[in-house]
């Protein structure tokens, strides 16, 4: 009789329960169906297709990106008494007609392949005549044309999907975002209901984002509760890493820089002094972060805004790998977003993939302006769930939120009537009715929007602005200098006029710390 995969799960990795989604995972896959797996890295994705392999009939074919990653499966596999091997390049002519009478004769539970070879003709006719138990493809991500591992014979790896139609299919990766995802399922053929994600929770780690307005006042105040402990602040340019580092050791803290620019001796240094030190602060690009394996790392500070959401978790993540309590502050303005946008428009990237990156902004921004659960903003976009989470700052202390149907639309309208070119600045000073000369040379203080938002400060008008672009009914003008436009989603508004609720701005910190200390 066939084990089942509790007992499999006992008996060859010696592990008594399942973790997270794996169990029904399994089961789903032992029982025929197709699967998308969608875990962050460490979260045990390996297990939810070998298990499966073994106890399903026949041999489980593996498609993998990197024959070092095989290797190292195959020596555990086969430690356990699993019988696997890999078709590679690497073997000699004998150990390849010995494979070959291994597959044929059903005596291998799991065969690694690259993808190279699993699409050459002569492997393909071989392959038909085995019995498979199912195709797992691992780092499904490598056939999205968008993303940054593209390799193009995963592309056609569709078609071997096909050729073995009946062969329950599963695709497995760590990092894909939502149009990644649905590339991935509808090249192989793979249905919603078949996809599994889950696992992205980081619940040690405390989220706080917090619009920019004196950046090394709000990281000064951030490292007043980390003091005596190992942090990570992220910036931008490699100048603004020296700049920062050279500012905190000026500020007593034990600061060391780290970015592309450096020699590498010198980074390394710093990276072992980092890895071993205690109270170390790590001031770097996002150059830093491969190989960091550091588990007490406390903290991780942004004070330019990160790259995209899947940046944003993969950086924060390297915080509290031991399971205690970490915390991040992610810091947010405007000009950060033009910059962001800039680098969008001025790339040479083909339009379709300009187009997921403002997507991928929006989406960020829209994690910045919410008024709920941070840490739900971030697992939805991950396709993962959380209840509220209590340990983000929107959840700590809720943002006032007021009636912003009239501020909406006096803001719609006023653009509307200086001609949809003008940046934020200038639109609010146009609602707040401010004379000045630019203003008076395009006579737009003649016209009925001007000095109709005085009930709101210039603040809290840059404020609204901010929200009605992350809500998508303000469009930016990133290739040019910032102008916003009513996008279609604005047109809408202004014609049904549905109630908007929208966060009060947070007061300004001179007024926060005196409440503070009172
Ligand atoms: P991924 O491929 O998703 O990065 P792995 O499959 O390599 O993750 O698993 C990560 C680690 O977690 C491995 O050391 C693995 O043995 C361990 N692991 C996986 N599932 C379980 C489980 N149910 N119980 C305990 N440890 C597990
Ligand atoms: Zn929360």
């Amino acid at each position: 009789m066939a084990a089942s995969s509790l007992e499999i799960l006992k008996s060859v990795y010696g592990y008594d329960a399942f973790r997270g989604p794996q169990a029904r995972i399994v089961g789903h896959v032992i029982d025929g169906n197709n699967a998308f797996v969608l875990m962050p890295t460490g979260g045990g994705k390996s297990l939810c297709y070998q298990i499966p392999a073994i106890a399903r009939p026949g041999m489980g074919l593996v498609v993998s990106p990197l024959l070092a990653l095989m290797a190292d499966q195959v020596a555990a596999l086969r430690q356990a008494g699993i019988r696997a091997a890999a078709l590679n390049s690497d073997l000699s002519p004998d150990e390849r007609r010995d494979l070959w009478r291994a597959i044929a004769t059903g005596a291998l539970d799991l065969l690694y392949i690259a993808p190279e070879t699993l699409l050459r003709p002569d492997v393909l006719d071989r392959l038909d005549g085995v019995k498979l138990s199912l195709i797992a493809i691992d780092e499904a991500h490598c056939l999205s044309q968008w993303g940054h591992d593209f390799r193009p014979s995963y592309r056609q790896l569709d078609a071997v999907v096909a050729r073995f139609a009946d062969t329950p299919r599963m695709a497995l990766t760590a990092t894909a975002d939502e149009p990644t995802r649905a590339e991935i399922l509808s090249h192989l053929g793979i249905a919603e209901i078949d996809a599994f994600i889950a696992g992205f929770d980081r619940p040690n780690i405390r989220y706080a984002i917090e619009e920019k307005d004196n950046p090394r006042a709000q990281l000064k105040d951030f490292l007043r509760r980390h003091e005596d402990e190992s942090g990570i602040v992220y910036c931008l340019s490699k100048r603004k890493t020296e700049e920062t580092a050279e500012w905190l050791r000026g500020e007593g803290h034990d600061a060391l820089a780290y970015h592309a620019g450096m020699d590498k001796a010198a980074r390394e240094a710093n990276q072992r002094r980092f890895q071993h030190g205690e109270a170390v602060i790590m001031v770097a690009t996002i150059a830093f972060g491969m190989g960091i394996d550091k588990p007490d790392v406390r903290f991780v500070v942004h004070i330019d805004l990160p790259g995209s959401i899947e940046a944003y978790y993969q950086e924060t993540g390297r915080a509290g790998r031991d399971g205690l309590a970490a915390d991040t502050l992610m810091l947010y303005g405007h000009d950060d977003i033009a910059l962001r946008g800039r680098f969008i428009e001025e790339s040479d990237a083909p339009e379709q993939r300009k187009r997921m990156e403002r997507q991928k902004l929006d989406a960020l921004l829209g994690l910045a302006e919410t008024a709920g659960c941070r840490r739900q903003v971030l697992l939805s976009y991950f396709g993962d769930r959380c209840e509220p989470c209590g340990n983000c700052d929107t959840c700590a202390e809720p943002p006032t939120l007021f009636d912003g149907t009239i501020a909406a639309q006096k803001a719609l309208s006023c653009i509307y009537r200086t001609g949809e070119r003008f940046g934020q600045a200038y639109i609010a000073d146009v609602l707040l009715g401010v004379g000045n000369e630019r203003i008076a040379g395009f006579g737009h203080d003649r016209i009925s929007t001007f000095g109709i938002g005085t009930e709101h400060d210039n603040r809290t008008w840059r404020a609204i602005l901010r929200q009605l672009i992350a809500l998508r009914l303000i469009d930016v003008d990133l290739a040019g200098h910032g102008g916003l436009s009513i996008a279609p989603a604005g047109r809408d508004f202004l014609r049904d006029k549905p109630t908007l609720m929208l966060r009060a701005p947070r007061p300004p910190r001179a007024r926060r710390g005196k409440v503070a200390r009172s």
